[in-house]
């Protein structure tokens, strides 16, 4: 675990991202997804594709789908994945899933494959209805991550402030960036493989730098206990 910044603050409530950090990473061909949308790897998929002619914008978009489509039949839980929201139920800690992944994605998701408590699961389509209990007051007027404006109304939601947050995903332009966008802590996942996260690390920009860097999620329990005392009785 390497610790890039001081944090000054509880963690109040975990935001996963989900390809890729609650599923493991290569189920999503992201390189077909762009070549097929006919935008560049570096480049933003989902704002280039929303500045496209209509017709080209339409194509593209299918692309995008068909491709997701594709990823979510390959789809499994990233190690430690179960694990991790366990403990943080048991703790009590709200979580919550941010994807640029489609309403579509998310859905299978949640029915086949997760059961921890998620609230609000947040896809670019806007919010799941999770059931009666859970109104969806995210709509899809929120924008999609990098942009903090999901993470502001979660933490509204939550009733803790955005600094409580912590922010665990597999890509620095996305996921760091969102958090740190939000002013919330950041755990970058970056299990060694040659993704586009490096790269992004790369380039330096200090809105992709996270508050804390994993190789595995399971990692995180020992940052989140050290920060919420959560020891503290047993160490005295
Ligand atoms: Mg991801």
């Amino acid at each position: 675990m390497l610790r890039t910044l001081a944090r000054r603050m509880a963690t109040r409530g975990v935001v996963f991202d989900m390809d890729g950090t609650l599923t493991k990473a290569g189920s999503l061909d992201f390189k077909k997804m762009y070549d097929l949308a006919g935008v560049e790897l570096s480049k933003d998929i989902l704002a280039e594709v929303a500045a496209m002619p209509a017709a080209q914008r339409k194509e593209a978009m299918q692309a995008i789908v068909d491709v997701e489509r594709e990823g979510a039949l390959r789809m499994e839980l990233n190690p430690g994945a179960v694990e991790l929201a366990t403990w943080l139920d048991v703790q009590g800690l709200p979580m919550a899933i941010v994807t640029r992944n489609s309403a579509a994605t998310l859905t299978y998701f949640l029915e086949e494959m997760w059961d921890a408590p998620v609230n609000p699961a947040l896809s670019r389509d806007g919010e799941l209805d999770l059931g009666p209990t859970s109104t969806p007051l995210i709509t899809k007027d929120a924008p999609a991550k990098p942009d903090p404006a999901a993470m502001l109304l979660i933490a509204k939601r939550w009733g803790v402030s955005p600094e409580e947050i912590l922010m665990v995903g597999d890509s620095a332009a996305n996921d760091v960036a969102f958090g740190n966008g939000a002013g919330s802590a950041t755990a970058l996942l970056d299990e060694g493989a040659a993704g586009r996260s490096s790269e992004e690390r790369a380039a330096g920009k200090k809105t992709h730098e996270p508050t804390f860097t994993v190789k595995t999620l399971l990692e995180l329990v020992p940052i989140i206990e050290a920060e919420n005392n959560i020891n503290k009785e047993k160490i005295k």
